[in-house]
C-alpha cells in the first residue's frame, strides 16, 4: 500500500515535470496545417518555424496563439474597448474584426459577432468547441459558439493578447 503511493506520487511528479518542461521550454511545435480548401485575404499567407514565433511573441502570446492556450478572463484591456477600429492578428496583423461588430458578452473576453470577411478566419472542430483561427499565419485566436447576438447569432470569444487594436483615425 505504502508502496503504490509512493509509485503515484512518483508518476504525478513526473507527470507535472514533462508538463512544466513542454510548456516553459523549448519543445518544438510542428506547424499547424491550414484545412484543405481554406483561403485568406489576398491569398496571403505567414509561415514561420516555432522558433521564430518564440522569437517574435511574447511569452503570453505564445502560449495562446502559437499552443492553443486561453488568457485569463478580464485580463486583457481590449475587452474594454469601445473605440472604433479594427482589431488584427496580433502575429501577422491579418484584419480580423470591426469594432461595430464586437458586443458585450460578460464572459470577460473581446466578443464579437462576426469577422472582418469571411476568410479573414477559419474554424476547426476541437472536442465539443469549435477552434478560431487567423487565416493568414494560423494563429490560434479562440473559440466560436451558437449563443451570439443578430444579425448572426455566433459569438467569437477571443483571446485579446492574439489582437491587436488599430483605431479609425
Ligand atoms: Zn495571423
Amino acid at each position: 500500500m505504502k508502496q503504490n503511493r509512493l509509485f503515484l506520487l512518483i508518476a504525478v511528479l513526473l507527470g507535472v515535470g514533462l508538463w512544466t518542461y513542454g510548456t516553459f521550454f523549448a519543445l518544438p511545435r510542428p506547424p499547424h496545417r491550414r484545412p484543405v480548401g481554406a483561403t485568406s485575404p489576398g491569398n496571403r499567407r505567414v509561415e514561420k518555424t516555432d522558433a521564430e514565433w518564440r522569437g517574435l511573441l511574447t511569452w503570453a502570446q505564445y502560449r495562446v496563439m502559437r499552443d492553443r492556450g486561453t488568457e485569463w478572463p478580464n485580463s486583457s484591456p481590449l475587452t474594454n474597448e469601445h473605440r472604433q477600429g479594427t482589431y488584427v492578428c496580433a502575429g501577422c496583423r491579418n484584419p480580423l474584426f470591426a469594432s461595430h461588430t464586437k458586443f458585450e458578452s460578460g464572459t470577460g473576453w473581446p466578443s464579437f459577432y462576426a469577422p472582418i470577411v469571411p476568410n479573414a478566419i477559419y474554424t476547426e472542430p476541437d472536442g465539443n468547441r469549435t477552434e478560431v483561427r487567423c487565416s493568414v499565419c494560423d494563429a490560434h485566436l479562440g473559440h466560436v459558439f451558437e449563443d451570439g447576438p443578430e444579425p448572426t447569432g455566433l459569438r467569437y470569444c477571443m483571446n485579446g493578447v492574439a489582437l491587436a487594436f488599430v483605431p479609425t483615425r
